[in-house]
This record gives C-alpha cells, structure tokens and sequence, in this order.
C-alpha cells in the first residue's frame, strides 16, 4: 500500500474527483479526511470508505471560510494527532462572459477555488512543519494553463494557484513538505454533467487520445504525488488530459 497510515484531508470529497481520490487513498491504507461543504454526499464518501474496510472521518468544509479551516485541522488533530497530505480539491465553476459576469460571480468561484486553497493550505501548514513532512496538492485546471471563454473567474483562479504552488514549493520545501499542482482536462464529473454532447464531442475531438478523462485518472495523479513515488518531485503541474490544447 502507498499510503498506509498516511492522514489525509481531501477537499471536495463528497464528489466527483475528490471522492474518487478519498476512496483510492483509503484503499491505499490512509486516514482519511473527507471535507466537504455538501453534508449528506460527503457522510456517503464516508460510508462507501468504511464499506469497503477503510478508515474515514467527514468534517463539513466551506474552504471560502478561514474559520472553517481552522476547525478542520483541530478535528483532524483530535482524532487522528497529525496531518500528512492535503488534497485541496474543492472547487466550483459560475460561467459567464465576462460582459454579463456579476461581482458575486467573480468573488464566489475565487473565494472557493484560491482563496480556499490558501485557507486550507494555511491552517495546515504549522502542524506539517512541525512534523518536518507533508504533502500538498493544489487542483488547478487546463483552463489555468490556456484559459477559456465564459470562464474568466475560474481560470484566473486556477492560474494563480499555480502561482501559489510554486511559491509555496519554494517557501516549504526546506520545512519537508513537497508542493504541486494538477491541472485536469475535461473529467466526467458532476461538474461537467451538464455539457451538452455536441460539447463534449468537440473536447474529444480536441483531446489527441480522443476521449474525456474519467475521475479516476486524477485521483491516480494525486496518488503519485502524495506517495513516497514523487519525493522529489516538487512545485510542478502535472497535466491530466489526454494531450488537450484549449
Ligand atoms: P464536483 O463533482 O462538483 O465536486 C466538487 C465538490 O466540492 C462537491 O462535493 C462540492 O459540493 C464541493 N464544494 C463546493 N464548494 C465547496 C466549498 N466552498 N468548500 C468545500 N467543498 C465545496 O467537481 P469535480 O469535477 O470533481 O472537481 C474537483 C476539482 O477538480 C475542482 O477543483 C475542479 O475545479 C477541478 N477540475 C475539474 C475538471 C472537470 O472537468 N471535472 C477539470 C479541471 C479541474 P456541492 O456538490 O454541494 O457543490
């Protein structure tokens, strides 16, 4: 097992990627942490871990609130004594030309996508220092990397976790803990299960490996990245996306 013992907080596990990531690490042998702003998906995460003989804890997360950070770590603490990987994984998207974009739009989807990383990277961070070990994984985007029409909030944001994550990686390497980001291509997820398929065609036919991209193949990148694999792999962006150019 890649993970055995290994305390892991994953954001957004109630869904999506972050479940997908919450169910694979628990197979792995870790602790996990499922935090998540939606109580009854993120109770099931739990459930679906415990099922199948893993060990999980669910803490309610709103990553836009400090406060709520701060309690997750105490909870962590409380019942597991230490914290060696984070997944910040929770995010949103609230399309809209950038004409017809609304304020609330704009501050909502930074809040939760950047300012939600660096809330919980922040109430984590003491305490990996202090162990001298951690691992953190930022969720940035293909549209992070090219950006996208309709989508100027979320790929400002998903770039400048990027940005985060390479500053971050300078300033806590020395302390132990590895930073990285990953930036999916189109996953098939709750998030995107609202494209239309004349959509979701184009992005196949975009994509060199011509097909979209499954919540699996990202939890398989976390996975790398939060193991002993990637120990010295640090501050970079690991793409998961068929080879897509957008
Ligand atoms: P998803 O299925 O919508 O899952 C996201 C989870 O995060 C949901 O459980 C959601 O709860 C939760 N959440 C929303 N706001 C939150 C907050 N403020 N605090 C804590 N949890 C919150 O999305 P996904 O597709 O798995 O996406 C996971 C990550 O990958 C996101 O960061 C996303 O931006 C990124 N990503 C996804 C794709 C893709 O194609 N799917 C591509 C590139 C990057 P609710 O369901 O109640 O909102």
């Amino acid at each position: 097992m890649k993970l055995e013992n290994e305390v892991t907080i994953v954001t957004g596990a109630g869904s999506g990627i972050g479940r997908e990531t919450a169910l694979l690490f628990a197979k792995e042998g870790a602790k996990v942490v499922v935090a998540d702003i939606n109580e009854k998906n993120g109770m099931e995460t739990v459930e679906e871990i415990k099922r199948a003989g893993g060990e999980g804890l669910f803490i309610k997360l709103d990553a836009s609130n400090k406060e709520h950070t701060k309690q997750m770590v105490k909870e962590t603490l409380e019942k597991y004594g230490r914290i060696d990987v984070l997944i910040s994984n929770a995010g949103i998207v609230q399309d809209a030309l950038l004409t017809k974009m609304t304020e609330e739009q704009w501050d909502r989807v930074i809040d939760v996508n950047l300012k939600g990383s660096f809330n919980c990277i922040q109430a984590v961070a003491d305490t990996m220092i202090q162990q001298g070990k951690g691992v953190i994984i930022n969720t940035s985007s293909v549209v992070g990397l090219y950006g996208n029409i309709g989508q100027v909030n979320y790929s400002a944001a998903k770039a400048g976790l990027i940005g985060m994550t390479k500053s971050l990686a300078k300033e806590l390497g020395k302390k132990g803990i590895r930073v990285n980001a990953v930036a999916p291509g189109f996953i098939m997820t709750p998030m995107t299960s609202n494209v239309p398929e004349k959509v979701l065609e184009l992005m196949r036919e975009k994509t060199p490996l011509r097909k979209l991209g499954e919540p699996r193949d990202v939890a398989n990148a976390y996975l790398y990245l939060a193991s002993d694999d990637a120990r010295f792999v640090n501050g970079t962006v690991l793409s998961v996306d068929g080879g897509l150019v957008i």
